[in-house]
């Protein structure tokens, strides 16, 4: 019986949505892996999917790029979507990652010193990073691969997407040579003309749904629980937590358990927020605090060491984000540190 917070990584669940999205796309998918794998830990999920035949994954920083590869040695392809920041040219070379070139710069210090793989990114309408498509340069040697990024992915009938996806198939007629990327996970499940030669899904991986909501064809990959410290018996009248955030109107049951926004249960998820314990759905009361939340367990059999699940099976991190008044991708990046990953 482990007495912390936990985040279990189901790696099946991984290798199945794996393959469902590569089905779905009827394309290859290059696994974003940036931000340790959304929180999971890029190594070992980079290693499993690996095993499930994947070959080409993206980082976000040159420093995410050093540690995946020597996690994964020398065989895999990895993409740093930062591209070529200034003075970045040799530590990308010496790790062998292939920079994604988003700036006039940045070409030109690739290339100037020395060139090699690298990918290339076309703002199609995101304004966030690369070269809008009247800036887009002829074909350069070591052009491998050029990408572009949806804005409204998950609102599958936003007009911005096909006015995207079009934009992109214009450009991308300009580099023969390379893998065209465009999809994330929204992306894949937008049809078959957005999916191009390879797909580049994050979140869905991992079970977020590519709408912001569950989906039925994604399984949990992650699993944050944790256990029950304390069950105790409220009367009318009193309340719960700092500042009295819950008063009770009646006699509850309360069961304190190891998990606070120290550990990535954000303060947003009460009033709303919802865990599952012993087979129930059940209303966090009151704030939460650092080390620990409380959950209404009134008519409930609950002892010392239950867990409580926060997101996973049963409750679906897309359900948890939306009562925490956030997305999927910023929960389970907020799980912090201080709960210790274990891989199933
Ligand atoms: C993060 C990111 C992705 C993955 O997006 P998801 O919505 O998580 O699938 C793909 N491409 C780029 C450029 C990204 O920044």
């Amino acid at each position: 019986m482990s007495l912390n917070a936990v985040l279990d990584v189901d790696l099946s669940a991984l290798a199945h949505n794996f393959h469902a999205l590569e089905a779905v796309a009827g394309a290859p998918a290059h696994p974003v892996v940036k931000a340790d794998a959304y929180g999971l830990g890029a190594a070992p999920v980079a290693k499993a999917l690996l095993a499930e035949g994947a070959r080409i994954f993206f980082v976000a920083r040159v420093t995410e790029g050093e540690v995946l590869r020597a996690a994964l040695g020398a065989e895999p392809v990895i993409y740093v979507l930062d591209g070529c920041p200034p003075g970045a040219a040799t530590a990308l070379r010496a790790s062998g990652l292939r920079p994604v070139l988003n700036q006039p710069g940045q070409i030109a210090d690739w290339l100037g010193s020395g060139g090699g793989p690298c990918g290339l990114q076309i703002d199609t309408g995101m304004n966030r990073l690369g070269l809008r498509p009247e800036d887009a340069p002829g074909p350069f040697a070591g052009l491998e691969l050029v990408m572009s990024h949806l804005a409204c992915a998950d609102e599958p009938s936003h007009p911005m997407n096909r006015r995207q996806r079009d934009a992109f198939a214009a450009v991308a007629t300009r580099y023969p040579g390379a893998v065209r990327s465009f999809a994330n996970s929204g992306g894949v499940f937008l049809g078959p003309d957005f999916a191009f030669d390879a797909v580049r899904p994050g979140v869905s991986l991992y079970g977020g749904g590519p709408e912001g909501r569950p989906d039925d064809r994604l399984k949990a990959v992650a699993i944050f629980s944790a256990p029950v410290l304390q069950v105790r018996e409220v009367p009318a009248g009193e309340s719960v937590g700092y500042s009295r955030g819950f008063v009770a109107d009646r006699p509850v049951r309360v069961a304190t358990v190891g998990a606070g926004y120290a550990d990535g249960v954000l303060r947003s998820y009460s009033p709303r927020g919802q865990v599952v314990l012993n087979g129930e759905t059940r209303p966090l009361l009151g704030r939460v605090s650092m080390d620990v939340c409380a959950v209404d367990v009134t008519g409930l059999d609950v002892a010392v060491g239950d867990r409580a699940e926060l997101f996973g099976p049963r409750r679906r991190i897309d359900d948890q984000a939306s009562a925490a008044g956030t997305i999927a991708y910023e929960l389970q990046t907020s799980v912090t540190a201080r709960v210790p990953r274990r891989y199933r």
